[in-house]
């Protein structure tokens, strides 16, 4: 393997990969490594075992004309085993030292997997928390694609992770990319509460997840921005953007601080849409008889094309600002879409990718509903098409619970999904389909659930053994029937 060697050696040095920790006095003799993977059949080398992580600390350091920024990052995790040496998902650039609890600690990175492998001084007793400090080049400029998606050679991966723009940056992380940004557990059931510093020329604007918890003056006619969450969030929904921002304010329902950010010379273009979120936001509550989840949300809008994408980053969904500047028509469904996310992907987040439609059926089936009842398309006429389409895509992509490829995650479990819980509205009616909604949030706020989860509150709720219906359509190879509309058939795919 080329391992070590790409990065520079540290003054703790690194250490080859068949060492193994020695034994300290007094440290737990069934000490072991964690796992270096997790449990992602479509990203079988995401995430790491041993540990789960709590939070982390991110700083960085932004200047104009270059995209080298240096960084620091300190994860708080507690041991999930005796644990002799462990490993983050990394694909940083020069990691320079690894510290835990305070004590310098021996590691090496290893680029091809994307992995920072970490030998404690002491090794760590399961239950016990620890700390690790990390020192590192942030390099906007490096956005090799996920080590899963085997693309064949030479062809070119569209969607850039860091987003750079004329005046500073923003991330689009999922689903496995936050690691470029800074080293992480970077799985969507590990989830974390993040707090980001970021030191950037003054005038210049930091916006990130969370409430901004510090803002100060530094010599050099520098600022220092610190956001923080108040709730832990999967990895893959994290966002930090500089640039030169102006906010929108609003208030949500029972006084939720609504606060956009759009850029500055686009605020008149972007305004009258991103005032639209506070509304948004309680037809949501409304329709789903659930309070909105985090202690504040709002639209962030970043000069660029943002790869064409939403997405819904926690308390603050990111879009083109472009998308801001469109018909309300059109924008409007899919403001709504990332903003049913802060329930479904974010405040709950799915347990492995294969249980993506858990995040995406869900908002898109409330994005296809308010548009509906918004002048859009109804209901029905929407879901028919999408029936139409599904024996197409199941046939070529897969079902949404086993894709064949990790890169059709982004596109491809939105539709089924939707299809999947506007069936089960017809079939068990639309009361008990509320109740099945808010039970399962409730029981799962602030955890991460999988298909199974969903199935058996579904069950417990209903009265009914719906395990075959929820099986068919999430690992079937071929459509199933629609309940309610008998008349629908799948198309022919030969
Ligand atoms: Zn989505």
């Amino acid at each position: 393997m080329t391992l070590a060697l790409l990065v520079p050696l540290a003054a703790t040095g690194c250490y080859p990969a068949d060492a193994s920790p020695a034994h300290t006095a007094g440290a737990p003799a069934d000490a072991r490594p964690g796992a270096d993977h997790g449990h992602e059949r479509l990203f079988p080398g995401l995430g790491n075992g041993g540990y789960d992580a709590r939070s982390y600390n991110v700083h960085f350091d932004y200047r104009a004309g270059t995209s080298q920024m240096a960084a620091s990052s300190v994860m708080d995790a507690v041991a999930t085993q005796n644990l002799s040496r462990f490993s983050l998902d990394s694909a940083v650039k020069d990691v320079e030292m690894v510290t835990v609890n305070g004590r310098p600690a021996r590691f090496r990175t290893d680029d091809k997997r994307e992995k920072l492998h970490v030998v404690p001084e002491k090794p760590v007793r399961d239950g016990k928390a620890f700390r690790v400090r990390i020192r590192y080049t942030a390099d906007r400029s490096k956005d090799p694609v996920s080590p899963a998606y085997h693309l064949p050679k030479g062809t070119k991966w569209p969607v850039k992770s860091w987003i750079n723009t004329k005046d500073g940056f923003a991330f689009m992380g999922q689903p496995d990319r936050a690691h470029l940004f800074f080293p992480s557990n970077d799985v969507p059931a590990d989830k974390a509460r993040v707090t980001f510093g970021v030191t950037v020329p003054r005038g210049t604007k930091v916006v990130a997840n969370g409430d901004l918890v510090r803002q100060r003056q530094l010599a050099g006619s520098r600022d220092e921005f610190t956001y923080a969450t108040r709730d832990e969030i999967p990895t893959d929904v994290t966002q930090v953007a500089v640039g030169n921002f102006r906010p929108v304010d609003q208030r949500g329902p029972h006084g939720l601080p609504v606060r956009s950010w759009v850029p500055a010379g686009q605020y008149d273009k972007t305004v009258k849409n991103a005032q639209r979120t506070a509304d948004q936001v309680s037809w949501l509550e409304k329709t789903l008889g659930l309070r909105y989840p985090f202690a504040r949300y709002g639209v962030l809008g970043v000069d660029s094309d943002y790869n064409g994408v939403a997405l819904e980053t926690a308390t603050l969904s990111t879009f083109s600002a472009h998308a801001l500047t469109v018909a309300p028509e059109k924008v409007t469904p899919i403001m709504v879409h990332e903003i049913a996310h802060q329930w479904f992907g974010d405040a709950v987040s799915v347990r492995t990718w294969d249980d993506m439609w858990v995040s995406e059926g869900h908002a898109t089936y409330y994005q296809m509903l308010y548009a509906a009842s918004h002048g859009g398309d109804a209901l029905d006429a929407t879901m028919k098409k999408e029936y139409a389409g599904d024996a197409g895509q199941r046939a070529s992509g897969g079902p949404p619970g086993r894709l064949k490829k990790a890169t059709s995650l982004l596109f491809n479990t939105d539709a089924p999904g939707a299809l999947m819980l506007y069936g089960l509205q017809n079939k068990v009616g639309e009361s008990t389909f509320r109740k099945i909604e808010s039970t399962f949030f409730r029981t799962y706020q602030g955890r991460s659930a999988g298909t199974q989860d969903y199935i058996d509150v579904a069950n417990r709720v209903s009265g009914q053994d719906l395990t075959p219906y929820f099986k068919s359509w999430i690992y079937g190879k071929t459509t199933p029937p629609m309940p309610g509309h008998p008349d629908w058939k799948p198309a022919q795919t030969g």
